[in-house]
């Protein structure tokens, strides 16, 4: 084995090996230059740059992750606004070359939304896909394009959605320096069935074209190391023909139920509805959103189905709900909580999806986003009730909501925990936080202990509980949530397989007790190992 081994954090399970291709962006695209033509010729230089990049990345994301797409959806509509080539114009007349005048009016933009984290994370998007057009424009490769041909790693300090979009079958694993497990990268990666290692401290050093082992179950990346030399991926043997707990997809809109009734998923444990809208400048009517809920209960796998209503707001911004600059946005006006200001919305939104159970006849569950709240939750409870609406539960996704879950007898039909912003809230970690990932890694004791508290306070209620965060797309994991009395799990399709596939390999007796190892570790280290060590 070699000398140079990285520690990150693994997703998925199978190892790769590949040549390092380091995706850095050349300075020269970035440059600030000036031009001999008018104003007027930049300005028409810049727009039909604008288009000509739209339409390429367009064309070479119709294929990718449902998700992705619809992230780069939104960003190029701001490229593409005829405002942001209104801010570009005053540099023009001064002078600078269309590339220069966008990056600056991407600059004034920016500076106007103010110092939110988000924002300026999707600003680096921006600018990532400015660079393009700048590349395009001065006939410089805005980045290395990746080969079609080869076996490669790409290496990165993290991904933008425009990156993940050009990956093609000759990637085989991706290794960031920055990053969480629930950062955009981790996502894609799973979605894509890519082996991953993010948050690896020192990526940016690994030498371009050096072979490299990528090993997520070992959590590391190692230079020189081969499969043999990979973390002996866990193999589970089915002892029955059905997983100890429900295994469930989420999905983001009909492609994705598509895929998911593909797989062996019972059905759907989190229709994420706000994905549908991440690009829609103006507010879907009744009718439309009643044909968009219909189409998807239609596709999506048989069994039970579990829709949150929308949950914008922090990292999920939907344009039509115009919600402005905010200091903290992952503390603020997000989920349930917007039907304060968006009332209207909230009870279109329930009256549609009252419309599209009918209609299709699914046993379907409609849950809040982000409660915590008594009072909260009754309010939801009252607009389910009014839209005529039976099954009521809600996410499990703030500390505060646990504590109160014992004043909710009664009114809940179900719970289901989001770890993905459990941990945020838990750990006060920014979950989009790149240099935060290992607080929001799942093995975390603190998360573990508190989807546990959860369960037993769910049995007093007498309701079950599901894991719907990212967590629960882990094998091991999903088995000890099992262990805690978890009666679902929802991943995303790719992971279907994989949960189903160990979760029919135990017994309710080795799941509990893989669940009291992982409650009795001090560290989400020891708290894998363990639990590791039982089925290694
Ligand atoms: C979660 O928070 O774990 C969750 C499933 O919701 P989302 O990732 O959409 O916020
Ligand atoms: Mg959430």
């Amino acid at each position: 084995m070699s000398a140079t081994e990285l520690t990150g954090i693994g997703v998925g399970s199978r190892a790769a090996v590949g040549e390092v291709f380091l995706l850095e962006t050349s300075d020269a695209v970035y440059e600030h230059q000036s031009t001999k033509h008018s104003p007027a010729e930049e300005a028409s230089v810049l727009a039909t740059a604008i288009a000509t990049t739209a339409a390429g990345i367009r064309d070479e994301s119709a294929t990718s992750d449902p998700t992705a797409r619809e992230i780069l959806e939104a960003l190029l509509i701001i490229l593409e606004d005829p405002e942001l080539q209104e801010m570009a114009k005053p540099y023009l007349s001064e002078g600078d070359d269309a590339p220069t005048a966008l990056f600056k009016a991407l600059d004034e933009f920016a500076e106007l939304m103010g110092d939110d984290e988000e924002f300026l994370s999707r600003v680096a998007d921006l600018r990532g896909i400015a660079a393009r057009i700048s590349g395009w424009v001065r006939g410089i490769a805005a980045g290395p394009s990746i080969p079609t041909e080869g076996t490669w790693i790409i290496v990165a300090e993290d991904l933008t959605p425009l990156e993940t979009s050009q990956f093609g079958d000759s990637v085989v694993g991706v290794v960031t320096e920055l990053g969480g497990p629930t950062s955009h990268t981790a996502i894609i990666c799973r979605a894509l069935s890519l082996p991953a290692v993010v948050s690896a401290k020192g990526a940016m050093t690994l030498t371009p074209g050096e072979s490299v082992l990528v090993d997520p179950e070992g959590n590391r990346v190692v230079s020189g190391g081969t499969l043999s030399d990979a973390t002996q991926a866990l193999t589970f043997i089915p002892q029955s023909d059905a997983p100890l707990i429900t295994v469930r997809a989420n999905i983001g809109g009909l492609e994705d139920a598509t895929h998911a009734a593909k797989t062996s998923a019972r059905g759907v444990g989190l229709f994420r509805t706000e994905v549908l809208y991440l690009s829609a400048s103006r507010e879907p009517t009744l009718d439309e959103q009643v044909a968009s809920y219909v189409e998807v209960l239609k596709a999506a796998p048989a069994g039970k189905i579990i829709i949150r209503t929308i949950d914008a707001g922090s990292d999920k911004p939907v344009p039509f709900l115009a919600l402005g600059h905010e200091e903290n946005p992952a503390l603020g006006v997000r989920g349930f909580r917007l039907a304060h200001d968006f009332g209207d919305f909230q009870k279109s939104q329930l009256a549609a999806l009252a419309a599209a159970i009918d209609a299709t006849g699914r046993d379907v569950g409609v849950m809040a986003p982000m409660v915590s709240t008594v009072e909260e939750v009754k309010s939801f409870h009252a607009l389910c009730h009014e839209a005529g609406i039976t099954q009521v539960g809600i996410m499990i996704e703030t500390p505060a909501i646990i504590q109160v879950l014992p004043d909710l007898k009664g009114i809940l039909s179900f719970l289901s925990i989001g770890t993905n912003d459990l941990s945020q809230y838990l750990f006060a970690a920014d979950r989009m936080h790149p240099q935060l990932g290992a607080l929001n890694n799942p093995w975390q004791p603190g998360l573990l202990r508190s989807v546990k508290q959860v369960v037993e306070k769910a049995q007093d209620l007498d309701i079950p509980v599901g894991v719907c965060g990212e967590s629960a797309a882990n094998p091991l994991l999903s088995i000890v949530f099992a262990g805690f009395g978890i009666s679902s799990v929802s991943v995303a399709p790719s992971a279907v397989e994989a949960v189903s596939t160990a979760l029919a390999s135990v017994s309710q007796k080795q799941a509990k007790q893989a669940s009291l190892l992982a409650l009795a570790a001090s560290t989400p280290a020891e708290a894998e190992a363990t639990v590791r060590a039982m089925f290694g």
